[in-house]
């Protein structure tokens, strides 16, 4: 069982506790709310006004943490979609990764929730996401925007620990902003002591991953269900589809659809190179890479558990500062106590080299990455884009370097160049520092 101090953040630290892996049962549903979506597309940076948080007229204690938390100016989806969100207004966002979606919804739930809310002791907002990290990680952004709030609640509930520690935290008291995986929220709800009769706003982080998987959109169906058909709905990705666009609409009302990341704009400012081996070179070609590139953190992304721990072993035996982190329940998988352990430690710096599955490959933010490998190529172009995006974030560089063995990985490569229109070059003898360092 996770000792809570090990992974807790500084402030508010009750807001976060593991959770117990989900049961999550595959119950056919539809859908609830159907409603037209207005297409409001922004396919590009034109039309960029050059506003600042001030503009937004939000509460002075959520731009005091603004500012403490050092954002200057709001990044192009938050100039977008701010300023509608805190008008109450359903929104489908894609913009790409790195682009500070959350704190769009964090600074709107924030904006939006009401002082005689707060005493009455409601939960006010859920934020629904497909990992137990992202859900900790997104619980901390809300800890960080709102330590100026007095009295607000903000609760994670996600799988790893008995449901007894949640059953207690919420016979103790109501969150005001309720962040979980799909399965353990609705666990809580189906036993009533999660009561979300009052919600006024539903958020999905990573939405893609959320409704495509069955079960998870099963259990999302059910807890939408569960709340008042009045309510706010905004649906964050940095990956939409046409037909995923489609089910977004039936959670929404009349939603303004924000889409920034037009893709070919997507990879724009990341270096990406590929290197053409067989699977048994590869070893060799990451040492030297990890021994001539200049780096602050590196991301290394295999396909597989066993990889994964080899991968590392390898990396420590040579003295690499490496650790390892993937999924998987029960036999061959990572506890959620160790999964987070990890997660902090990379997070915070101690540790610069990550060797992940695609566990990571989504959603987690880890600043200080400026190199993504990619010892095995991912499956599909959207997980390549995932990846990589784990470096330059935020608008600063960096370096993508793709390890190319077999023909279908060849064929992500070339699924890749032409989804995103990028030209992936060969990796050369040398790379200029200064193109992936800031
Ligand atoms: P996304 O959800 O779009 O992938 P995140 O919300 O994880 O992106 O934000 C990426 C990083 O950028 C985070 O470290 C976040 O704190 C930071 N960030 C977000 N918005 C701003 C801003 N306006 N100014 C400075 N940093 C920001």
């Amino acid at each position: 069982m996770a000792s809570k101090a090990q992974v807790q953040p500084e402030e508010h630290n009750d807001g976060l506790a593991d959770y117990e892996d989900e049961v999550a049962e595959e119950t056919s549903a539809e859908a609830a709310a159907g409603a037209k979506a207005k297409d409001v597309k922004k396919g590009s940076y034109v039309g960029i006004h050059a506003s600042g948080f001030r503009d937004f007229l939000l509460k002075p204690e959520l731009l005091s943490a603004i500012t403490d938390c050092g954002f200057e100016h709001p990044s192009e989806v938050q100039q977008e979609a701010i300023p509608q969100a805190i008008y109450g207004q359903d929104i489908i966002c894609q913009a790409k990764s790195g682009m500070g979606k959350t704190a769009v919804f964090v600074l709107a739930a924030l904006q939006l929730i009401q002082e005689a809310d707060i005493k009455e002791g409601k939960v006010d907002t859920l934020v629904i996401c497909h990992t137990r990290e992202l859900a900790y990680q997104i619980c901390k952004e809300f800890l960080r925007f709102s330590k100026n709030i007095p009295d607000i609640k903000v609760r994670v509930f996600y799988g790893g620990i008995g449901m007894d520690i949640h059953r207690q935290m919420l016979k103790k008291e109501t969150p005001h902003i309720v962040i979980g995986t799909p399965g353990r929220m609705r666990a809580l709800i189906d036993e009533k002591l999660l009561k979300v009769n009052a919600v006024k706003r539903f958020i999905i982080d990573e939405c893609d991953q959320v409704l495509d998987n069955i079960s998870m959109r099963t259990d999302v169906q059910a807890i939408f269900r569960a709340t008042p058909h009045e309510k706010q709905v905004m649906l964050f990705s940095a990956t939409i589809n046409k037909e995923l666009r489609e089910v977004c609409k039936k959670f929404t009302q009349n939603a303004l659809q924000i889409f920034i990341d037009d893709t070919k704009l997507t990879l724009h400012g990341l270096q990406q190179y590929y290197v053409k081996l067989e699977d048994k070179a590869k070893n060799r070609k990451l040492n030297d890479l990890l021994d001539n590139l200049e780096f602050n953190q590196v991301i290394i992304f295999v396909n597989g558990t066993k990889r994964c721990e080899a991968l590392n072993k390898l990396l420590t035996d040579c003295n690499f500062p490496s650790i390892c982190v993937y999924g998987g329940k029960g036999k061959g998988g990572l506890s959620q106590e160790e999964r987070l352990k990890r997660y902090n430690l990379f997070k915070e710096y101690k540790s610069r080299i990550m060797v992940a599955t695609d566990l990571f490959g989504r959603g987690v933010d880890f600043e200080r990455v400026n190199i993504v490998i990619n010892y095995d190529m991912p499956k599909d172009a959207d997980s390549y884009l995932h990846r990589v995006g784990r470096s330059g974030r935020f608008g600063t560089k960096g370096l993508a370097i793709s390890f190319v063995s077999t023909t279908e990985d060849a064929q992500v490569l070339e699924a890749v160049q032409a989804r995103f229109e990028v030209n992936v070059k060969e990796l050369p003898d040398e790379i200029d520092t200064s193109t992936y360092m800031s």
